[in-house]
Parts: C-alpha cells; structure tokens; sequence
C-alpha cells in the first residue's frame, strides 16, 4: 500500500493554480460537504502510531506530502528514522530542498518536484526566483549524491504549450531531467471554466502538442533507444504491453494510494483533506491492508474509456466542480491521449521485435505520485 503522510497544511509558495485560485474561488464552497476546517496545520499525531501502522503491511511505502513536506523536514528524518518503509518517496515544491540531510535526502527512491517548464512559465506560475532556486537545489542534490529518480512535476493549463516545455526540461543547459509527468489544472476548482479558455486551449493546441509529443517520443525510441520517461505515455504504453485489461483509478486514490492527515485521519487520496464522509479510518486503529475502497462513479462508470483511463480523478469525480460539459472537454483531452499512444503502438513493438527497445523500458513504480491521466 502506498501512503501520502500529510506532514504540514501550509505552504511557501503562492501559485497561480493553488492559492490564486482559492482567492479566486471564495464563493465556490459546495454547502452540501460537510468539511474540517480545522485540521492541525502540522502533523500531531504520535510519531511511533506511523511507524506501528506502517509496520503492518511488508511493502508500505510512504509518499511525504503537504502543503509543502520539507517545511518538516525534523518530522521526514524522524520518521526515516523509525518506519521500515519499503520505499519513500517525496512530492516537493523544492524550495527548501537544501534543508534535508544528504543521508536522508539520498534515501529517497523518488522525489518529484514541481516545475513547469522554462524559467519565464514556471516564475510565471510560481512566483519570480522560484525556478532559479528550484534548479540550485537540485543541482545540490546531484552534488550531494542523490541517485534516485527525479521527476519534474508540471502543472499544465493555458500558458503551457505542452510540446515545446516537455521537450525543454528534458534538454536544456541548466538541469535535464530524464523524467517528466505533467497534469491539468482541471475541475478542481468551480468558478475558473467560465474565466478561462480552457475548451478553446485544449483542442486547439494542448492535444496537438501531446499528439507531436508522443510522435517525438517514438522518435527517440527509434533513433537513440531510449525510452523517455514521459509518464502519461509510459504509464498507457505499459498496460498495453503487459496486455492489462482494465484499469483502476492510476493515481491509486481510494483503493490502493491513501494519505494520512495531519490529525491521523485516513482519506482516499490528499486533495480530499477535511471531507468527512470520506474518512476510511484512523492511523491509530486502522489496518493499512483492509481500508474501504472508494471508487469513481458516473459518468465514468459508463464511459468507454474506463478500462485505460481508471476514471481519472477521485476528486473531481465526487467533487463534480465542473460541469457536465465543461468536464467533457477534460475527457476529450483523456480520450486524445489514449489515441495517440495506441496509435504509436504498431511502431513501439516494432521496435520491440527487433530488440531496439524492451519492455523493462517502460517499467515504472505504479503509484509513484505520477496519475499517468493528466
Ligand atoms: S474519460 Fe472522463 S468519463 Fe471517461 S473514465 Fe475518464 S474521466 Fe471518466
Ligand atoms: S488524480 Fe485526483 S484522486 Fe488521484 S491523487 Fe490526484 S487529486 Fe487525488
């Protein structure tokens, strides 16, 4: 089982898709969940209930997680330092990625950091000086021998041109990640659709780039061997190699990727923090291997594409923040990439076939913070 440890609800960052948006959004409270509003801003709960939780399950893996974990860092080490974890894993804004140890930072099996892109969009996003101080950092980590995988996290909406900022954080002069995964700010708050252009943007240039994406990405595989670890096409490719069938929810959320709040509340998935009716028991009482399962509801569960999408988003799903229609332009973009990779499958395995490339290339640790449906 896979747990994000809620360690702080605050955060040192101010982005446009998180804390603009929750200005923005102020009138967008849904009266009907019954929410906590006040949860502890840091992690309270005993220390020694994690380690004796996550001591119950062989392969526990623990994800830190805020608002920004590394604002706890004295917590991370404590709880390296008690929980056989079978792996941590960390999803940073890596802002004050300097402050961990190296003995603890090089323990991580996979840290993913938020960027966006090129400096200009990820200031633009992120606040001015974020992506410089980012790029130090990880150059630090690398410095300091981290080994693990880095993967550069990006929030996508209509500033994003997909193909140009993919490509740029895999090439560039100041850090060149070997992993990428990228998400859409979508149907996760109420009132941005009507003030944003977001229909407009995804069909006529985000799925456009992620068609020329997933062509760049064979490319690759055909010139150089090497399968680029873009996760929304890794993680499609890979289930239909392995001849998956049909696929769960690919965040994990609800059923096999839970997060512990900062008051020791089991939720299905982070962004669902303070939603009562979604609590599946408490770290100090629960058993890590037998949680109630949560699962999406309509209309994914009448959607054609269930079987390779999973239904996306637990959250927006229960949430319904977007309308039905509005929503549909996000399936629309669900719909695009399943096309494209299975449209670039014929030349994947036959690259297979001749031993260019082989199915170990694709393998990843599911459930790794990556949703693989952006
Ligand atoms: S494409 Fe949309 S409706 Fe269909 S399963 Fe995915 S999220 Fe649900
Ligand atoms: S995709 Fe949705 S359900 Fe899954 S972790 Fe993200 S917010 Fe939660």
């Amino acid at each position: 089982m896979f747990f994000h440890v809620i360690l702080t609800t605050e955060c040192n960052s101010q982005c446009t898709y998180c804390y603009g948006e929750a200005l923005e959004d102020a009138d967008g409270e849904i009266p009907e969940i019954d929410v906590d509003y006040s949860l502890p801003s840091k992690i309270n709960y005993d220390l020694e209930i994690l380690e004796i939780f996550c001591g119950q399950d062989p392969n526990c893996i623990l994800t830190f997680y805020g608002g920004e974990p590394l604002l706890c860092t004295d917590q991370i080490e404590q709880i390296m330092d008690r929980t056989a974890a079978k792996l941590f894993i960390m999803q940073t804004n890596g802002l004050l990625l300097d402050r961990l140890k190296a003995r603890y930072l090089n323990r991580f099996h996979t840290i993913l950091v938020s960027i966006d892109g090129e400096r200009s969009l990820t200031d633009f996003y992120r606040g001015d000086g974020t992506f410089k101080k980012v790029i130090n950092n990880l150059k630090l980590a690398k410095k300091n021998g981290f080994q693990g995988e880095l993967i550069a996290r990006m929030t996508v909406m209509e500033s994003t041109d997909i193909y140009d900022q993919v490509r740029w954080l895999l090439r560039n002069d100041e850090f060149s990640f070997s992993s990428v995964h990228w998400q859409l700010n979508a149907g996760f708050w109420k009132a941005d659709y009507a003030r944003r252009g977001f229909e407009k943007w995804s069909t006529e240039d985000y799925n456009i780039g992620v068609r020329k994406l997933a062509e760049f990405w064979v490319d690759k595989m055909e010139n150089e061997g090497v399968v680029l670890r873009l996760y929304p096409f890794l993680g499609i490719a890979e289930s239909l190699l392995s001849g998956e069938k049909k696929t769960l929810l690919r965040c994990g959320g609800g059923w096999i990727n839970y997060a512990i709040q900062t008051d020791g509340q089991i939720i299905p998935c982070p962004t669902m923090w303070g939603m009562k009716a979604h609590y599946v028991g408490h770290v100090t009482t629960a058993n890590p291997l037998k949680l109630i399962k949560e699962f999406v509801k309509e209309p994914c569960i009448d959607c054609g594409e269930l079987k390779f999408c999973g239904g996306r988003c637990l959250y927006a799903n229960v949430m319904k923040r977007w309308s039905a229609e509005a929503y549909d332009q996000v399936c629309n973009t669900v719909r695009n990439l399943i096309d494209v990779v299975v449209n670039q499958m014929p030349r994947i395995d036959n690259l297979m076939n001749t031993g260019r490339i082989s199915f170990r290339d694709f393998e990843y640790v599911r459930f790794n913070g990556c949703e693989i449906i952006p």
